[in-house]
């Protein structure tokens, strides 16, 4: 190991954004439960089974495209809902619209309270480039860009494969590797040279998936266990655990 905490042979890391970068996944779940929430009352009225901003986050929606974070969830209730188009107003009953819905809340939430970095995540990231190591962000979020001009941490990745990237590339999106190997490719290398840092199951299981060298889980919903079996080599609470403190 070196003083990083990876394996020699890492030439590259990938980091996640919501969650692992910045603080941001508990405002998109509880974006997800407000519109989910107002879309099942609608549908079922008062007796409705709210969605469970922890369990229902984890399992159904953290980490996914937005789409398909609306017709996961929706099937764990018996919902299929039509597609739709991406321009769809927020109230249409599709999977565009709930996935609308979704956005401009989350939208209206980071303009006005702003969004936080993990400062351990900043620094290591600062640690990782001083050793030589390549960087790149990969976000299933369409908002990726916006999150990083607004904590000021656009110049620490070499490369950005997002939510507007992998639309353009028709890349599809965790749990499915194809965007991290994306990086792996823009950055010079290939999965074996390159480390995963991701917060959500479906980001370890586009780890393994993808035969990664090395898969970091952060654990910031207490599921230390889960990430592990999904395919964590290692978990940690927070990337200043790893070293690379000067
Ligand atoms: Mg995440």
């Amino acid at each position: 190991m070196t003083q990083l905490g990876l394996p020699e042979e890492i030439l590259a890391c990938l980091f996640d954004l919501d969650g692992v970068v910045t603080k941001t996944a508990a405002v998109h779940a509880a974006a997800w439960k407000a519109t989910f929430d107002a879309f099942l009352r609608e549908r079922e009225g008062e007796q409705f089974r709210p969605f469970d901003a922890v369990t229902d986050y984890d399992e159904y929606v953290d980490g996914l495209p937005r789409p398909d974070g609306v017709r996961t969830f929706l099937a764990s209730r018996g919902i299929e809902l039509p597609e739709g188009e991406p321009g769809d107003p927020p109230d249409a009953p599709t999977v565009h619209g709930v996935g609308n819905r979704k956005n401009d809340l989350l939208l209206a939430t980071i303009r006005t309270g702003g969004v936080e970095a993990y400062e351990g995540t900043l620094r290591y990231i600062e640690a990782v480039r001083a050793h030589g190591l390549r960087t790149a962000v990969v976000s299933s979020s369409a908002n990726c860009r916006d999150v990083l001009r607004a904590i000021g941490a656009e110049d620490l990745f070499d490369v950005r494969i997002d939510g507007v990237v992998a639309a353009e590339r028709h890349l599809p999106g965790k749990p499915h590797p194809d965007t991290f190997l994306a990086a792996a490719h823009d950055l010079g290398t290939d999965a074996a040279h390159c480390a995963v840092f991701e917060d959500a199951l479906a980001g370890m299981d586009a780890g393994r998936s993808g035969r990664f060298g090395y898969v970091v889980g952060v654990d910031r919903a207490g599921q230390r266990d889960a990430l592990y079996a999904h395919g964590a080599h290692r978990v940690v609470d927070d990337l200043a655990e790893l070293g690379g403190q000067a």
